[in-house]
């Protein structure tokens, strides 16, 4: 009996290294990966269609792929055609949320990394819904494939996408379902994907990373040598509220995250974000804005403000305007950059951070941490405030 050959593997989760070590072992010249690279950026990803491969290498390729192209269950439009929701599943039937915004010069998609997320944020869709799966780096790549396919067409599930829209994705964000830094594999190697020549090409600048703040995590993206942006989802600028609204802080609190960070702009030279979903009256008080303007500062960084979408199951809601302006208006004038977010999508359910809404709730499993503030959560809302 012949020996098992490698397991075949989809073709978008090999960077250009990968596709070279395997086009290398086929017995094939340097150039062929270059070839293969192209054809994948183009959405390409069935060896038969690569007509400018010999038709013997076509037939091998067949064998070594095992394309996980995922399929379009359900598409929600709004913001008059600007922002897309796709619910995709991939053929192990996991779904997950990607949301494509046009803007006038650019087209951002916001991606996820995990089918659910672990990391139990009570204010948050996914965190409700728990863990289901690690997505693979082709799974990642393949949301950016499929919105950049429907910039190309200037069409998406048979809806005409509007005038104008950029023909090309130019940003990606990092900020759809599930934690990118708690999958690392996947994340960094889609990244390369994105940002290579041979690969989509972004810049670096371009793709923004948004993690809950996971120390190592951030250490690792800050090794990859690019200057990706990093998000921080901070929300709060005590440890006591942060152990709260954010689980894993218990793990890997406010000092060692700022450090971490400072460390990462230090290594990169790039600006970072703090992002700040602001809760009614939870952590849109003045003494968060003061400390969280003094974090900002110390880091260089620049604060986005994104009002609370609300979520099933959570009582807490957006601020009111009043206490959203005076919250932005104090941590201005206490020197640091702070901006308010729009609420892109909201009416579909679409914003970034707000996916999973809609589906499969509660089918997925937390980290210990994550349970025990889920569970005062609840109480605090039927404690009816
Ligand atoms: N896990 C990563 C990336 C995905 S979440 C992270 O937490 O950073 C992307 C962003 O959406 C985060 O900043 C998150 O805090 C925010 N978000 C989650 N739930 C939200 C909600 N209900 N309203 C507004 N923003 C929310
Ligand atoms: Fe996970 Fe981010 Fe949601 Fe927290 S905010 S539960 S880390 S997706």
């Amino acid at each position: 009996m012949a020996p098992a050959g490698p397991s075949p593997i989809d073709p978008y989760t090999l960077d250009r290294d990968g596709l070279s070590a395997l086009l290398d072992e086929l017995g094939q010249p340097g150039y062929r990966a270059g070839q293969v690279a192209d054809w994948l950026v183009r959405g390409v990803d069935d060896p038969q269609a690569m007509t400018d491969l010999p038709l013997e290498l076509r037939t091998q390729l067949e064998d070594r792929f095992a394309p996980a192209r995922p399929e379009l269950v359900a598409h929600t439009v709004a913001d008059e055609g600007h922002t897309h929701k796709l619910l995709l599943r991939f053929p192990d039937g996991e779904a997950i949320e990607t949301v494509l915004m046009l803007y006038p010069r650019r087209a951002t998609v916001c991606i996820s990394t995990q089918a659910g997320c672990a990391m139990g944020c009570p204010f948050c869709a996914t965190g409700q819904a728990g863990f289901r799966r690690q997505l693979t780096a082709g799974e990642v790549v393949r949301q950016v494939v499929v919105a950049d396919a429907a910039l190309r067409s200037g069409s998406l599930g048979g809806a005409q996408l509007p005038e104008g829209a950029p023909d090309h994705v130019t940003n990606v964000v990092y900020m759809g379902m599930g934690e990118p830094l708690a999958n690392l594999p996947a994340t960094l190697d889609s990244v390369r994907w994105l940002h290579e020549p041979d690969g989509f090409g972004l810049s670096a600048r371009g793709i923004t990373v948004s993690t809950v703040g996971l120390v190592p995590g951030i250490r690792r993206l800050a090794e990859l040598g690019l200057p990706v942006t990093l998000a921080v989802s901070l929300h709060a600028a005590t440890d006591e509220l942060r152990d709260e609204l954010v689980p894993v802080n218990r793990s890997h609190p406010l000092a060692e995250l700022e450090q971490e960070v400072a460390a990462y702009r230090r290594r990169t030279g790039r600006r970072v974000t703090i992002e700040w979903c602001l809760i009614g009256e939870v952590n849109d008080d003045t003494d968060q804005a003061d400390r969280l303007a003094a974090i900002a500062r110390r880091l260089g960084a620049h604060v986005n403000v994104i009002p609370m979408n609300p979520t099933p199951g959570v009582r807490w809601r957006e601020p009111s305007r009043g206490r959203t302006r005076r919250f932005v208006d104090r941590v201005r004038a206490r020197g640091a950059q702070i901006t308010l977010r729009d609420t892109r999508g909201r009416d579909a359910d679409a914003a970034c951070g707000q996916l999973m809404a809609s589906y499969a709730l509660g089918a997925g499993t937390r980290l210990p941490v994550a349970v025990g503030a889920a569970e005062r959560i609840e109480q605090r809302g039927e404690g009816g405030r």
